[in-house]
């Protein structure tokens, strides 16, 4: 791979300032999803290494919290400025271990980068509070400080912004961090931390341990007394086990999980503009974002209409490298996430559901499949129920907007939604039905680092980015001056 600052590829762990080998010395290989070919190796490391990474985060944590957040502000802008400055070797490396194209780790760069900007400007706007006293010899003060010493899981789909969007508030707030990225992409990580590094960050506040023993790192993280905040981002399951593992110590924790956006078109909806957010929503990094459209549902007046603009339009997107130009699509992360789009496919055929626009792997073979469209689609289909974090697009008929509503809402999941319509009584009846943390009405991209980005129900807890996503970083401490 060619970058044109070569110090951004690294090999070695990021642990208290120094750039270190597992203690065995043994390595993992990060491959490149469109070829399989080895990127490199990076560090395969465990328990041990994890346990120091978070005692150096918690010798660190005095320091970097007495500093004033204009200083801790400064450092962070001088972050975001060298992610800046280094967005396209960031993107290249992204496109390498993750897939995507380009123009999306590029898109994805500068938004990962807009959460350290974000939150260096929050950090100096943690107030606290002077509360009217209910006794006249005492004074109520509540001061907000850092929660301590903050352990993170991320996923491959954004290797970028899913660590800025913890690191940004974390680090404002005054917090160490330890994240330990996917397997899939640690590459991404290991090159934040050459800018961290370069931006002045002092050791130990943030630390990338690098690993495919996912568990055991996790069980360090989250046992460890010293974490007094656990931030995650991935899947459900994984989520549920890692809030079980963190009741041993009653740790803070934040959840990024799954998600099953509906996509609704309703009949007073200006189609194209639906359809131009479906092909966004939908097939944005392959399928595979935990806010991407899972399920469309289209009124019967302009299901016909919609289904065909919605194929044509599938049909002009372009599979392929993710450094090629004009790509569209890039190869999905692995062969479990192809087998089981296989399979969510052909559950849907033999029920019923009729294969529009694609149906199988790509011709160019290995981890790319075709863009996939699927009329039809009904209740008793798996991906009613499931997750696909892939290419395919079901698209689903209805009748009426509560009938829609429920359909929406019969989910244990609650990230993301979207609905497209007109009506002003409507739009504010749909709005306030869905049970969703985010809704976006009429556009089918929602996330921004200046709105707060989060789910209800089994889609997770807390929130990030916005004026709110620092919360999660902070303690609150009321204290009381009696005596006066
Ligand atoms: P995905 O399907 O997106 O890979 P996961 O939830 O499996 O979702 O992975 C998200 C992150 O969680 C990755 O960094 C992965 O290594 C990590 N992970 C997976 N299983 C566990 C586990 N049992 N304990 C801790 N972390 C885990």
């Amino acid at each position: 791979m060619k970058l044109d600052n070569p110090e951004l590829l690294r090999t070695q762990a990021y642990i208290d300032g120094q750039w270190v080998n597992a203690d065995d010395g043994a390595t993992f290989d990060v491959d490149n999803p469109a070829d399989g070919e080895v990127i490199c190796a990076v560090p395969e490391m465990g328990a041990a290494e994890t346990r120091r990474a978070i005692e150096a985060a918690d010798r660190a944590w005095g320091e970097w919290r007495a500093r004033t957040a204009k200083d801790r502000a400064a450092i962070l802008r001088r972050w975001h400025g060298l992610m800046l400055d280094n967005k396209e070797d960031l993107a290249r490396l992204m496109t390498a271990e993750q897939g995507k194209p380009v123009a999306e780790s590029t898109g994805e760069v500068l938004y990962g980068a807009s959460f350290i900007e974000w939150f260096a400007e929050e950090a100096k706007r943690v107030y606290g509070d002077v509360i009217p006293t209910h006794m006249n010899d005492r004074r109520i003060i509540v001061t907000r400080q850092p929660v301590g010493v903050v352990g993170c899981i991320t996923p491959w789909n954004f290797p970028n912004a899913m660590i800025t969007r913890k690191a940004g508030p974390a680090l404002a707030a005054g917090c160490p961090i330890i994240i330990k990225p996917a397997s899939e992409t640690p590459l991404s990580a290991l090159a934040l931390a050459v800018l961290a590094e370069e931006a002045g960050i002092p050791p130990g506040v943030f630390n990338i341990v690098t690993s495919t023993r996912a568990k055991e790192v996790g069980l360090e993280l989250t046992e460890s007394p010293l974490v007094r905040k656990f931030s995650f981002t991935g899947s459900t399951a994984v989520g549920k086990q890692l809030i079980r593992q963190c009741a041993s110590t009653v740790k803070n924790v934040s959840m990024e999980l799954g998600g099953n956006a509906p996509f609704i078109v309703f009949d007073d909806a200006d189609i194209d503009a639906a359809v131009k957010g479906a092909i966004i929503s939908k097939y944005r990094n392959a399928g595979q974002t935990c806010v991407c459209a899972n399920r469309i549902y289209v009124q019967d007046a302009v299901y016909d209409a919609f289904i065909e603009k919605f194929a044509a339009a599938t049909r002009e997107l372009v599979v392929g490298r993710g450094e090629d130009d004009g790509v569209s699509i890039g190869p999905m992360i692995s062969d479990k996430a192809v087998d089981k789009v296989e399979t969510l496919l052909s559950d849907a055929v033999e029920k019923g559901g009729q294969v529009v626009v694609g149906g199988a792997r790509h011709s160019r073979g290995g981890l790319f499949y075709e863009p996939t469209v699927v009329r039809d689609a009904s209740a008793d289909m798996a991906f009613a129920t499931e997750e696909i974090f892939g290419p395919i697009a079901p698209v689903f008929r209805f009748s009426d907007e509560q009938e829609v509503i429920d359909l929406a809402n019969a989910t244990e999941f609650g990230l993301a939604s979207y609905f497209y319509a007109r009506d002003l009584g409507r739009v504010w009846r749909v709005a306030e039905g869905l049970d969703y943390g985010m809704v976006c009405i009429n556009d089918g991209i929602l996330s921004t680092e200046t709105a707060p980005f989060g789910g209800m129900k089994e889609s997770g807890m807390g929130r990030e980015g916005s004026k709110y996503g620092i919360d999660e970083y902070i303690e609150m401490k009321y204290i009381t001056l009696a005596g006066l």
